[in-house]
């Protein structure tokens, strides 16, 4: 399942980071759910509750931040938020786009408790 590994990915690096400044425990881990990601924020914390058992990462409480689709545009050389999911460049109609950010989840940030 695509959730689950990318759980144990998150699940890795806050353990990591944790590891590293000599925390008990991690209290929350902020994410960035691109639109294209395909990501579902309820399966990905349900994974997380589950993987996280256990872990310095248990009880954590995980925040999503959306993210809108960028586009750039090779007509006319802009780059711009799409309101909807599709391709077309809001500002000159063209297809010619190219996906800047919104496919990706990212890991912003990670609060610890020492
Ligand atoms: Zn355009």
């Amino acid at each position: 399942m695509h959730e689950l590994s990318l759980v144990a990915e998150i699940l890795r690096l806050a353990e990591q980071h944790a590891l590293e400044q000599g925390a008990m425990r991690v209290r929350e881990i902020r994410l960035e759910v691109g639109v294209l990601s395909g990501v579902e924020p309820s399966l990905l914390k349900r994974a997380f509750e589950a993987l996280s058992m256990g872990s310095q990462a248990e009880g954590a409480e995980l925040i999503f931040e959306a993210k809108g689709l960028l586009l750039a545009c090779k007509a006319c050389q802009k780059e711009t938020e799409a309101k909807e999911l599709s391709m077309r460049c809001p500002n000159c109609g063209s297809l010619q786009t190219r996906v800047l950010a919104g496919e990706d989840l990212l890991l912003k940030t990670i609060v610890l408790e020492a």
